[in-house]
């Protein structure tokens, strides 16, 4: 069979037990996921993207071995896998790798992007800064230490340098690349009690401008004791703007917790950097929290807690989000014109536990990729899909499911590769899935590319690389070697200051 379809695919039924292959036949020897060693929960959809495709290659970056950032490449043409390659080194993980997942900090996972050159691109390494790294004028300093690392050559991962250009007390990062080439790196600037900011660059990111302040942390006049402090996710939206989606945090300086609530939402001109609310009233930036309540309000929780998911737009513009809420499955709403439609859950109530991304065909058609649970237990992987602007939602398609793992989703990858297939809105999703082995105590972790029609098979010779990492931590026998930035790295900021 001669196939048009460029990648290699591979479908669920290995998962299953059985082999069905895609479009393409691949060798008995391949496996569904391209490599072994993503480290916990090596992606997910607040450090984004996780990947991109540029020339035919989709590069992709995950937390690996010491929380230290990895890169693959999966080129399209020739059908061929490189990597994982070390692109950096991360502040915050620790040699050598815990066994315990709560040691592992997870907040600097890398966010990857490629510029107009080809050369790529990751962000990783903070969650807040290191109090050492100087003073925090956006915020409260937390630990780890955020690092942009560039590789040497245009196209070609197996060697980087770091390029000392942005702030280093972030988390979270996030990258929205313009349709001008224009680079917006997002992320809180320290730990809760920070500022959301910015830093542009119009140079395909060999420099940056200084962080632009755009969701302010302060301690409520009223009450001291509770901190405004916020989640935000950015996202391109039309003609030169930004979207953003924010959620709430309470942050209490006495008997903290991780309450958050309340759905937020505005756009970023990024023409002249000004700022305007769903309904087109211009709002003046920072925003505080009493601006958000009276301006920006998407969906009052009240005390439910609710978490940060993705927003988009469709071809007019108008923002359509998801957001996570404490009562099982996401919401749903879109802007209306005049108002926020009211918020409709996604999949049935039992299925707790969900995240993903969106792909808005059209006003009344979205998709959406989420990972949830399965009933009978374990977790899956599905393509939820309304036809009437989020009013019903069904069920299309299952692209994994297991009763004993769990499985998490990067965000959507920028620009997917389509070419010689028909663009479908299927054929954009694609993601990254991690995959937790319930039966395993192990902290690493098979990491597979979902290439819009199934997942990207590589050879088992070249998937499988975390036995060599393991061994080699075998030979150190617990000891840290000498002269190593890991040294630096054991120091962390108090629980309540830098938790998440
Ligand atoms: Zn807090």
């Amino acid at each position: 069979m001669i196939s048009v379809l460029k990648c290699r695919v591979l479908l669920l039924g290995v998962v299953l037990g059985y082999a069905v292959f895609g479009e393409r036949l691949s060798s008995a020897a391949d496996v569904d996921y391209f490599t072994d060693n993503g480290l916990d929960n090596a992606v997910a959809s607040i450090q984004y993207p996780s990947a991109e495709q540029f020339n035919g290659k989709t590069y992709i970056a995950y937390q690996g071995p010491h929380e230290d950032p990895y890169v693959c490449l999966y080129d399209h043409t020739k059908q061929v896998w490189q990597g994982p390659v070390k692109a950096g080194v991360s502040w915050l993980g620790l040699t050598p790798d815990p066994t315990d997942h709560k040691d592992i900090d997870n907040h600097g996972k890398p966010a990857l992007f490629v510029d107009s050159k080809g050369y790529v691109h990751v962000v990783f390494g903070g969650h807040g800064g290191l109090p050492m790294l100087g003073e925090n004028l956006y915020g409260t300093p937390g630990s780890g230490r955020q690092i942009h690392a560039v590789t040497k050559n245009p196209e070609d991962i197996s060697s980087w340098e770091v390029l000392d250009n942005i702030d280093p007390f972030g988390t979270y990062d996030q990258i929205v690349k313009m349709g001008n080439g224009d680079i917006y790196l997002f992320y809180r600037h320290g730990s809760h009690r920070s500022d959301w900011v910015y830093q542009k660059s119009v140079d395909d990111g060999r420099t940056f401008a200084a962080p632009v302040s755009v969701i302010k942390h302060k301690p409520q006049q009223s009450d001291p004791n509770t901190h405004d402090a916020w989640y935000a996710w950015f996202c391109e939206g039309k003609d030169d703007t930004i979207i953003v989606q924010y959620i709430y945090h309470p942050c209490l300086i006495e008997n903290h917790n991780k309450q958050r609530v309340n759905v937020y939402y505005m756009k970023l001109n990024c023409r002249d950097g000004s700022c305007e609310n769903a309904a087109g009233t211009s709002l003046t930036l920072p925003v505080t929290k009493e601006a958000a309540d009276r301006l920006t309000l998407v969906h009052n929780s009240g005390t439910t807690k609710v978490n940060h998911g993705i927003c988009r737009v469709d071809e007019t513009g108008t923002p359509h989000m998801f957001f996570r809420s404490s009562e099982g499955s996401v919401r749903y709403t879109r802007w209306l014109g005049n108002g926020w439609q009211k918020p409709t859950p996604v999949t049935v109530p039992e299925s707790k536990g969900q995240d993903g991304d969106m792909v808005v065909e059209s006003p009344m058609v979205i998709w959406l990729i989420l990972k949830g649970s399965r009933v009978g237990g374990g977790t899956e992987v599905c393509w939820w899909k309304t036809t009437d602007g989020g009013l019903s939602w069904n069920r299309e398609s299952t692209l994994i499911a297991s009763p004993d793992k769990g499985y998490g989703l990067s965000a959507l990858v920028r620009n997917p590769f389509v070419l010689g297939r028909s663009d479908s809105p299927l054929a954009r999703g694609q993601f990254i899935v991690e995959e937790d082995d319930y039966a395993s105590s192990a902290v690493y972790r098979k990491l597979r590319f979902w290439g819009g029609t199934g997942f990207v098979g590589r050879p088992e010779a070249e998937a499988q690389v975390v036995h060599r990492h393991i061994e080699a931590e075998k030979e150190l026998k617990g000891k840290v070697p000498e002269e190593t930035p890991y040294q630096r790295r054991r120091a962390r900021a108090a629980a309540n200051v830098g938790e998440d």
